[in-house]
This record gives structure tokens, C-alpha cells and sequence, in this order.
């Protein structure tokens, strides 16, 4: 394809792609894809993250942060850590950060005030923000308002909501990142965003998690976004390198060129 497109939000640097991270590399780079973002989670797997982007440096960016679901007990530790690097030297974005109340709710006020603080942090260091919301996006667009008073940028990474809630979000003025799910027949995804437009979209594969049709099920890679473009191609009535278009602008508008 000789549209350009960004992968947003993907895990390049886990385990499952550690025998053939070149091809796959390779791979997207063949369907047109020409920047990785790659969103942390915590200390255990940062090393593997700033290996993977001196690797392909220009073309993989790290960002910084503390994920939800790894705010634990020793969240104060993990959060020192995101503090001493982002003085340290520069990041793509800060994230992915954020509120899950679905896999754990042990530790939900610490959750929260890790999501403030880091946005805090992004809001001095005049990085965007990638928030990750699992059983919380009426909060999450809460604590983003309660943020915004016009320098705060960022993407609500995969997003699943209602018309209503895609709404909030674009009148905050962070887009919607939108992944593998808008394939799936029952997610109801493709009715809200046919009614939305593409300038506050970007595209992510979330790779290795979240694999869109026809692979779902399998391990997901950067490649496959391009099943993603085509996807809102047909949802928007639009072309693929329309989708492209918009969408890598919209990107290079949120990390910069
Ligand atoms: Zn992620």
C-alpha cells in the first residue's frame, strides 16, 4: 500500500515478539506502516522497551508510565521510577496510563491518583497522554476534564464506548484510538463511529493483544493494521488512503513530527 500509516499504541517489545521482531517489523513496514509507538507498562519490562526503540531508532518511540494494572502496593516505588526518567530524557507521550476496574478493583484509589499525577507530569513535560480505560471511562473522561484547561493532548487508547462518551472525549480535545475491535461483529463500534468524524481518530493495533479479523485469536502484530483502516475505510464510505491521511496527520498533530 502506498498510504502511510502510524501504529499508535502497540507492544513490540514483549516476549511474544522476541523471535522475529525484524520480519515483523518488516512486515508492517511493507503495508505502508512508518512509526511504532510503544506505550510502557512498568519497571519489569522497561529495559526490553528502550532496547527495542535504540533498535529502531526514528522508527519505534517509547513513551513513559505506569500502567493501571500495574498499580499495586508498591505503586509509590514504580511511580518514583516514571518520575527520575521522564527528567531524565525525552519521551513520545506519557502513558499508558489510566483506569481498569475490570480485572482488579483492590487498588482503585491508587489508580486514581497515579492517573492525576501522571497527567500532571505529562502536562509539565508538554507530552500527550495514551490512557488505558477498562470499566471506567465515565471517570477517566472526568479526571481529563477536570485536566483540561487547553494544553492537555492524548488519545483514549482502544476505544469502546458510547456516541455519547466518544463525544465527551472529542470535545476535550484527545481522539479516539481506535484498534481491532471495530472488527469484531458485536462490539457496536462501527455504528458510533460512522457517526463521527475521522479527525478525531488514530489508528492502533494494541499488538500483541486485541488481533482484528481475520486473525482474531492469534498473536496480533503491527501489520494487521491495515485490516483496521480498511474496516473504518468502509465504515466512513471513504478510501483507505483517505483513512490514511487523516489519521497519520492526526497522529504526527498529537506526538509531533
Ligand atoms: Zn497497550
Amino acid at each position: 500500500m502506498d498510504a502511510q500509516l502510524i501504529d499508535t499504541h502497540c507492544h513490540l517489545y514483549l516476549p511474544e515478539f522476541k523471535e522475529d521482531i525484524a520480519a515483523v517489523i518488516q512486515n508492517a513496514e511493507k503495508q505502508g506502516i512508518i512509526r511504532f509507538y510503544l506505550p510502557a507498562i512498568d519497571s519489569a519490562v522497561r529495559e526490553d522497551l528502550f532496547h527495542l526503540e535504540a533498535l529502531y531508532s526514528g522508527k519505534c518511540f517509547a513513551m513513559m508510565g505506569l500502567h493501571p494494572c500495574s498499580v499495586k502496593a508498591n505503586y509509590q516505588d514504580e511511580m518514583r521510577l516514571v518520575e527520575e526518567w521522564l527528567g531524565k530524557r525525552p519521551f513520545a507521550g506519557v502513558g499508558e496510563i489510566g483506569l481498569d476496574y475490570y480485572w482488579d478493583k483492590t487498588f482503585i484509589n491508587e489508580q486514581n491518583l497515579a492517573f492525576h499525577q501522571q497527567i500532571e507530569w505529562a502536562l509539565q513535560y508538554k507530552l500527550p497522554i495514551v490512557i488505558h480505560s477498562r470499566d471506567a471511562m465515565d471517570d477517566c473522561i472526568a479526571v481529563v476534564e477536570q485536566h483540561q484547561k487547553g494544553e492537555l493532548k492524548g488519545i483514549f487508547h482502544c476505544f469502546t464506548g458510547s456516541y455519547e462518551q466518544a463525544k465527551k472525549i472529542v470535545d476535550t480535545g484527545l481522539y479516539l484510538g481506535i484498534g481491532g475491535v471495530l472488527t469484531y461483529k458485536n462490539s457496536g463500534l462501527a455504528a458510533v463511529l460512522e457517526k463521527l468524524p475521522l479527525e478525531n481518530m488514530v489508528l492502533e493495533t494494541d499488538a500483541p493483544y486485541l488481533t482484528p479479523v481475520p486473525f482474531r485469536g492469534k498473536r496480533n502484530e503491527s501489520s494487521y493494521l491495515k485490516y483496521i483502516a480498511e474496516k473504518i475505510a468502509s465504515v466512513k464510505g471513504k478510501s483507505i488512503e483517505e483513512v490514511a491521511r487523516i489519521t497519520t496527520a492526526n497522529a504526527l498533530k498529537i506526538f509531533g513530527n
